[in-house]
């Protein structure tokens, strides 16, 4: 489980159009993937391989 870096609430992958981030469920604060890199547990990265096609800015 990854958890959001201001409130410690839970982070889900959230898909937008072309993009994908990391929303906080609690404060609903949006990460970049390369601001949460360091914290990517195999879960989330099982479901971030599956958009593969998509552009992480
Ligand atoms: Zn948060």
């Amino acid at each position: 489980m990854m958890l959001c870096k201001k409130c410690q609430g839970k982070l889900e992958v959230a898909r937008s159009c072309r993009r994908v981030r990391m929303r906080c469920q609690e404060c609903s604060h949006e990460f970049h993937i390369h601001e949460v890199a360091d914290i990517l547990d195999e879960e989330t990265e099982e479901i971030l391989s599956r958009y593969t096609v998509l552009i992480y800015d």
